[in-house]
């Protein structure tokens, strides 16, 4: 490539935003092609909004579960035996308005940013156009514009970012109104009086937990033995007793077959024939990637059968020149994830120093109240022999700080390898363990023993005095198994 390399990236989600950042600085000539608005969906319709509508759950849950205890006095005349069922209540239009307009503000900040680093954005659709490369190396970048009209770029490198969308059931087809996807509860003005949330992955449970807390009555509805399936056994049963002690209807290996309104309820049918029935119903099953009708196959980028694109660890699908980052890969559908995949793609693109994508490090979060954070190996990992390691778990219910909070539930675990001591991954399940993580994370990224982690300072009292005696008594049992 002999002068400017130019950049074009389809899809301005973390994927796609943060790699134009980083081209950019590299000194690319850069354009970012967003059918929907910078930021993508997890500015404008899933993370960001789902954790805004959380902030305010959190605050009804800390209330809810530990007024009493802190020895809280509410000054109303609600007679004793309702205030027991609620004291404070949520406006949910109000808090949709706020979750809508920290959405755009957050969107129009990344814009911004990205245009003062000097990147072309461009509103439409972008494809990949049917010549595949060109002599000189170059691909070529169809945009199809609002207005119609459709623009030609070229393109040294193009990165697809252009992430996923919600899975909906062909029996249980959202109208916007009673049966809702993940992106459509936001235009909610009253609360859902009866909600049945479809799906116990990380999105049902957030969003049942939320709900529940801010004043819906919820059936969480599970195809599966537990919730959370793919998270650690241990956090999952913690969150899964704590949903049905404030009133969660948890139904498990329960397979919703499809979703209808009748009048102005919802009935869910589920495999069995049995049929609940609500006042509105959220599907939480999954999502498809954006990869459909982008000329990807045409130009040599292979889809799995999931229609994901395949990549390698710096991002690269099977056709030269054209890379991919974030959820429409389907590696790891966390908005780090994109981000970190985007800037590798960039700059391996580039030329500069790459370090190839290491999952083993990534530090993810579900937030349920109490949330659940985990990095590194995992406890599956273990068990099927995919990594040697010992692990100590330690309930929260002897921790000090925890004591004084009111908090009950949850636990810090941490995995090591038995020789050596490398802390070698942990959960948290606590209030705020998406802050908690970090030192093991730390841990885990810079291979630190146990003995390092359990040396370091915590604060008295601390729920993260926990992590330093979980590392201090892998230490202990480790001394003990080589004297023995
Ligand atoms: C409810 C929910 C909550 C979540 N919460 C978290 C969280 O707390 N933390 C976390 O790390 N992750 C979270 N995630 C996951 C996170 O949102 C995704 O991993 C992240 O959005 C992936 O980023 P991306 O750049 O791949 O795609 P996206 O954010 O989906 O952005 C893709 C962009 O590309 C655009 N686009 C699609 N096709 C085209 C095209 N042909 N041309 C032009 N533009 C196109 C889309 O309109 C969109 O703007 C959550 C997901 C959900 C569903």
């Amino acid at each position: 490539m002999g002068g400017v390399t130019r950049i074009v990236i389809i899809g301005g989600g973390p994927g796609g935003y943060e790699a134009a950042l980083v081209a950019a600085q590299l000194g690319a000539e850069v354009t970012v092609v967003d059918r929907d608005g910078l930021g993508g969906s997890a500015v404008l319709t899933d993370c960001v909004p789902s954790k805004t509508l959380i902030a305010t759950a959190e605050v009804m849950t800390t209330f809810d579960s530990s007024y009493e205890e802190l020895g809280i006095i509410v000054a109303d005349d609600t007679p004793p035996l309702e205030r027991q069922a609620r004291v404070v209540g949520v406006d949910l239009g109000k808090v949709n308005r706020r979750v809508k307009r920290l959405a755009i503000a957050q969107s129009h900040d990344i814009t911004q940013s990205v245009t003062r680093a000097g990147v072309t954005v461009l509103r439409g659709r972008g494809r990949l156009g049917a010549g595949g490369q060109a002599v000189d190396g170059s691909r070529e970048v169809l945009v199809d514009a609002p207005d119609g009209s459709v623009q030609s770029l070229r393109a040294d490198a193009v990165l697809i970012a252009t992430g996923a969308h919600p899975r909906e059931l062909p029996d249980a087809q959202p109208d916007g109104e009673r049966i809702l996807t993940w992106t459509q509860v936001y235009d909610l003005e009253e609360l859902p009086r009866e909600l049945i949330v479809v799906g116990s992955g990380v999105t049902g449970a957030e969003f049942a937990g939320a709900y529940q807390a801010i004043g819906s009555k919820v059936t969480l509805v599970s195809s599966r033995d537990r919730v959370l399936p793919g998270e650690d056994p241990d956090a999952a049963e913690v969150l899964e007793e704590v949903f049905r002690r404030r009133g969660m209807n948890v139904m498990s290996r329960s397979r919703a077959e499809g979703a209808k309104r009748v009048g102005d309820h919802v009935e869910v049918t589920l495999s069995d024939g049995t049929v609940i029935k609500g006042t509105h119903c959220l599907m939480a099953v999954g999502s498809i990637p954006n990869t459909a009708e982008m000329g990807l196959e045409e130009a040599g980028v292979k889809l799995n059968d999931w229609g994901q694109i395949q990549v390698d660890r710096v991002s690269r699908t099977t056709a030269p020149g054209v890379y991919a980052a974030g959820d429409c890969t389907g590696v790891f559908m966390l908005a780090s994830v994109a981000a970190m995949q985007g800037r590798i793609a960039m700059y391996h693109a580039l030329g500069d120093a790459v370090q190839p994508l290491n999952l083993k490090t990534v530090a993810s979060n579900v937030f349920t109240d109490p949330e659940i954070a985990t990095v590194g190996y995992t406890a599956a990992d273990v068990k099927c022999g995919k990594m040697d390691a010992v692990e100590v778990k330690l309930p929260l219910r002897g921790n000090p700080r925890a004591k004084m909070q009111g908090i009950r539930d949850g636990f810090v675990k941490l995995f090591c390898r038995p020789g050596t001591g490398i802390v070698v991954g942990g959960v948290v399940v606590a209030p705020r363990a998406s802050e908690l993580i970090h030192p093991i994370s730390l841990a885990v990224d810079a291979n630190l023993t146990v003995e390092q982690v359990a040396s370091a300072f915590t604060v008295y009292p601390s729920v993260s005095g926990s992590t330093a005696e979980a590392a201090r008594q892998l230490h202990i049992r480790k001394r003990a198994d080589g004297e023995s």
